[in-house]
């Protein structure tokens, strides 16, 4: 999933040029030429192709001379995983991971005006599924790999890359690769992980950077079903008590109920950074409920927008509805669907009791579908955020850095929830609406592209150390 943040509010701030990069240097030349081939690989569920990429990816590593035993794969059903190991000097050190994941929601050529297995280049972007989503970040660690091999690079701590298999399917798969990556022996020490697959640069339509955010934590994903049941029976004979009307009561409760603002040292240091860069009321309001969350009016403010509702409390919303069996008989069973997004440190089961409070109604089941997975914050280290910085600045320079709380769920919570801090930074710089993720001509801006090839390499060469 990639998720890079869509703070359309106004943004006329930033006065800062990006550097024009010459685009032509080998590594370059190699990382279009892997981008091409990847992008070809259909590689969503159901298609088997990502064993196929693997032995593209893998191929390519060995006749650069990477040694076969830095290299190892996971498979898992029709998909598997590849992790690649450049072994550290110091072997009291830490391994450090960084995340990518090859596999892609699908695309139907018929639906796209241009061929969405395909590397397309147009205007200014790649266009492609994956390109964004998130093949520019296998990419960016194909590179580094590739560019550390070549210069003999011996880090202190060992690195290790995880190519993942399944991000966009299978969170709750227990053999899902996300999964055995954390747990495998090359991994489970690691001290922390930089994922690819999100974390980024903002920037105004002129094409100026207005901020850069670090993705540091993810609200829980939990889906809840309210289920009432009732005898039942003709419907000529109506009675008082109707599993329909109960469970439309309760619903509208749920839609009613708002739940108590909450905030932390990174949602207060999210907001009040995005506040800085917002001009307007809608700036200020940030701005005051980062300096103090206890102002009622700036929360209300903040929670008017869909885009920070979910940064300053859980919400729940109802998402289906299933009730009754025929148009002449009294309904026996209704259920609806509720999906909350939980705030971090608050438990899947709290939520269930709030909703039980809340649809105040014995006669309606509460239960949580599924095992959903809690992770911890990742709080973003002064030393991790440093050299993410220094990096950004290269290609940025000036630019405010700031971590940010995702609403959604992706393979970052595996690895928080394994012990792992993660940290998402890709070296991709977008327009709110060039985000294009899962959806039609996905795209990703060239000179993203090549910054992002960068970002990764300067990463690993200062993590490394
Ligand atoms: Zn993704």
């Amino acid at each position: 999933m990639k998720r890079l943040l869509c703070v359309a509010i106004g943004l006329a701030f930033a006065s800062i040029a990006i550097p024009a990069t010459a685009q032509s240097s080998p590594e370059q030349v190699q990382a279009r030429q892997i981008f091409e081939r990847v992008i070809s690989f259909r590689t969503s569920q159901g298609q088997g192709q990502v064993p196929a990429m693997v032995s593209y990816l893998e191929q390519t590593l060995r006749s650069a001379g990477v040694p076969a035993d830095w290299i190892t794969k996971l498979p898992s059903g029709e998909t598997t995983a590849m992790l690649v190991r450049i072994p550290g000097t110091d072997s009291s050190a830490k391994p450090i991971l960084f995340s990518a994941h090859m596999d892609v929601v699908d695309a139907r050529p018929e639906d796209w005006k241009r061929d969405p297995y395909k590397l397309i280049e147009e205007n200014g972007y790649f266009y492609g599924r994956g390109t964004l989503d998130n093949k520019a970040g296998v990419v960016a660690m194909m590179s580094t790999i590739l560019r550390l091999q070549k210069a003999n690079f011996k880090p202190r701590r060992t690195l290790v890359f995880a190519f993942v298999g399944d991000e966009e399917t299978s969170l709750d798969e227990p053999d899902g690769t996300t999964r055995q990556v954390a747990a495998h022996p090359w991994v489970k020490t690691a001290e922390y992980a930089i994922n690819t697959d999100a974390g980024g640069g903002l920037l105004a339509p002129d094409g100026k950077p207005i901020i850069y955010l670090v993705q540091g934590a993810e609200k829980t994903y939990a889906t809840f079903e309210l289920t009432v049941t009732n005898q039942g029976g003709h419907s000529s004979r109506p009675r008082p008590d109707n599993a329909i009307y109960d469970l439309a009561k309760a619903v509208i409760r749920v839609g009613e109920y708002r739940f108590p603002v909450m905030s932390n040292a990174l949602t207060r240091a999210y907001l009040g950074a995005v506040g800085k860069v917002t001009p307007g009321p809608a700036g200020e309001a940030l701005r005051k409920f980062a300096a103090d969350p206890q102002d009622a009016a700036a929360a209300e403010a903040i929670s008017a927008s869909p885009e920070f509702v979910g940064t300053t409390r859980t919400t729940c919303v109802a998402t289906m509805l299933n009730a009754g069996h025929a148009e002449n008989a009294l309904p026996q069973k209704a259920t609806a669907t509720v999906n909350c997004r939980i705030f971090p440190d608050v438990s899947v089961d709290d939520v269930r009791k709030q909703l039980i409070s809340i649809v105040a109604n014995p006669k309606i089941d509460v239960k949580v579908i599924g095992a959903p997975v809690v992770s911890p914050v990742s709080e973003l280290r002064p030393d991790i955020e440093r050299v993410i910085t220094q990096s950004v600045h290269r290609r940025a320079p000036g630019v405010p850095v700031s971590p940010y709380l995702e609403s959604g769920g992706t393979d970052r919570l595996v690895y928080r929830a394994a012990g792992i801090p993660t940290w998402a930074s890709s070296g991709v710089f977008i327009k709110p609406d060039e985000m294009f993720a899962h959806g039609l001509d996905e795209r990703i801006p060239v000179k993203s592209f090549y910054d992002g090839l960068e970002h990764i390499h300067d990463l690993a060469v200062a993590l490394g150390k």
